[in-house]
């Protein structure tokens, strides 16, 4: 049965419990197909790619907060540290010297979360917690003072095996509490958990995912060849 986006947010909001924030991914999507989804009352939007930020940024109302959930290249990080919200998927420390970098040069502190690798498939990205515990100890860590920490996100594998999928979100909310307990015990900021999509957000959310990033099933399914 087709529905609306606003249908399909107000389905998607009032089956979240409370504390799971919804970042609506609208990559591909329309301007118009954003507003729609602004109007429902929707303010957080996340995009993969800096080009389409770059567009929609100026688009859309400034109350906006968008999310960065795809690869970032270093050298790009420039066009989106003016606006970004958040950062979802940092997985170097280069790439945190350079968002830390260009956070100073707009006067800004900006979130990031990092990114584990959690999935079985080589295709994804993402440190391990053994990687994540060295770059927190590290002396160039702290001199990074224009960037905030606020979690960590992951992706599970793309497989029908729930006990798969369940045991990798298992696998990230077990990374948050070592990390939490270690490095961030007195933090009111280290709170996010990204984890969970359009077709596994509901295992996510029993794992203990704290923000579901879910694209196709508000705006429908994502047309790459135009
Ligand atoms: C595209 C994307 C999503 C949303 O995927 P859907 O299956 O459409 O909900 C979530 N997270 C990341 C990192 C993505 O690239």
């Amino acid at each position: 049965m087709y529905e609306t986006i606003t249908e399909n947010l107000q389905r998607i909001k009032n089956a979240l419990p409370n504390g799971v924030t919804l970042v609506a991914v609208s990559k591909t999507k329309p301007i118009k197909d954003l507003q729609e989804a602004y109007d429902a009352g929707q303010r957080i939007f996340g995009e993969n790619k800096v080009q389409e930020l770059q567009e929609k940024y100026p688009a859309l109302p400034k109350d906006i907060q968008w999310h960065m959930i795809g690869h970032l290249q270093s050298n790009k990080v420039k066009y989106i540290a003016p606006f970004i919200s958040l950062i979802h998927g940092v997985e170097s420390l280069k790439l945190l010297k350079e968002i830390n970098k260009q956070a100073l040069k707009n006067n800004r502190k900006i979130k990031v979360l990092l990114q584990f690798m959690i999935a079985e498939e080589s295709t994804k990205f993402g440190f391990s917690l053994d990687e994540v515990q060295t770059l927190l100890i590290s002396a160039e860590y702290r001199t990074l003072n224009n960037i905030s920490i606020v979690g960590i996100m992951g992706m599970a594998s793309n497989v029908n095996d729930d006990q798969q999928v369940s045991n990798e979100f298992n696998n990230l909310k077990k990374y948050f509490d070592i990390l939490k307990i270690n490095f961030f015990p007195q933090s009111n900021e280290f709170t996010t958990i990204s984890m969970g999509m359009s077709g596994d957000y509901e295992l996510a959310i029993q794992e203990g995912s704290t923000m579901v990033r879910i694209g196709s099933s508000i705006f429908g399914s994502r047309n790459y060849e135009k």
